[in-house]
């Protein structure tokens, strides 16, 4: 098991996140100078860096040979590969201010907004943040456009208000497989050129073993007109 030791000089005790803030209020009596974070994740590091903030002496166990847990970086072959959070979102209410304060801002760029679709033989090109452009490039006709953006103005008022970063709070969608709703809502055109390269383009699953609360929360993001950023040189050739 290796054991990590944060160095944080004393003189960057800043003011700490509001969440750590409130926690460390309410047990004041019973917080430990000496804290043990298990796991080097990107939960458990965050945690133990607000905790250094403190002051606190923080120990932090991993059980893999390096840290980050499911946030990956390999190189093969001399590609360098993102194999686990390739994306961010600008919507993420906390990550944005860590990268922001640890200094790393310089570091993420904005991702194209561009995608491309197969269609009927024909590859047609997409940007995520402009429903318009799908009728313009010839993805969808007329009437799946409408029908499109009918339904993003029918629920956007609801699926705006939920947090994007709490997939527990749209347990509520959980009701069908994304197949199966979306072909109902919409018809198979939706699930076939929309959702199913958006699943298996991002997630790597099917629509046929994803539940449609997914997506939705995905279209979240677009509604609130959130970027994608990534590391620079996350995916980079030799
Ligand atoms: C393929 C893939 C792609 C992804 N893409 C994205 C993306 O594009 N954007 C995005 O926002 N998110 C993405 N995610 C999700 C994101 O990577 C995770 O949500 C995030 O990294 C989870 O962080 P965590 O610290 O909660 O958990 P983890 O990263 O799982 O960290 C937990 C750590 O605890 C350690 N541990 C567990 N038990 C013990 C123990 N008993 N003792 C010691 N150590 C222990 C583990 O070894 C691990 O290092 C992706 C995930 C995967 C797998």
């Amino acid at each position: 098991m290796a054991e990590l030791e944060l160095k944080v000089n004393t003189a960057d005790r800043c003011a700490p996140a509001d969440f750590f803030v409130g926690q460390i209020e309410r047990n004041n009596n019973m917080v430990s100078e000496s804290v043990i974070v298990v796991g080097a994740g990107i939960a458990g590091l965050t945690a133990a860096y607000q905790l250094s903030k403190f002051g606190m002496d923080v120990r932090v166990l991993e059980a893999a040979q390096q840290i980050g847990g499911r946030m990956v970086t390999d190189t093969i072959n001399g590609y360098v590969i993102d194999s686990g959070a390739q994306f961010l979102s600008s919507a993420y209410p906390i990550i944005k201010d860590l990268i922001t304060e640890t200094g790393l801002a310089r570091d993420f760029i904005k991702t194209s907004p561009w995608a491309a679709i197969r269609r009927n033989g024909a590859i047609h090109r997409f940007r995520y943040d402009d429903v318009f452009s799908s009728v313009r490039n010839g993805l969808l006709g007329w009437g799946e456009w409408f029908s499109l953006g009918w339904n993003i103005m029918w629920q956007a008022r609801k699926l705006i208000n939920l947090p994007v970063s709490d997939y527990s709070a749209w347990a509520e969608f959980d009701t069908q497989y994304a197949t199966d709703w979306y072909n109902e809502q919409y018809g198979t055109w939706m699930t076939e050129y929309m959702i199913e390269p958006l699943l298996e383009g991002f997630y790597f699953q099917t629509p046929e073993e994803t539940s449609c609360a997914l997506p939705m929360a995905v279209s979240a993001f677009l509604l609130h007109r959130s970027k994608t950023m990534t590391l620079r040189g996350g995916e980079s050739v030799p």
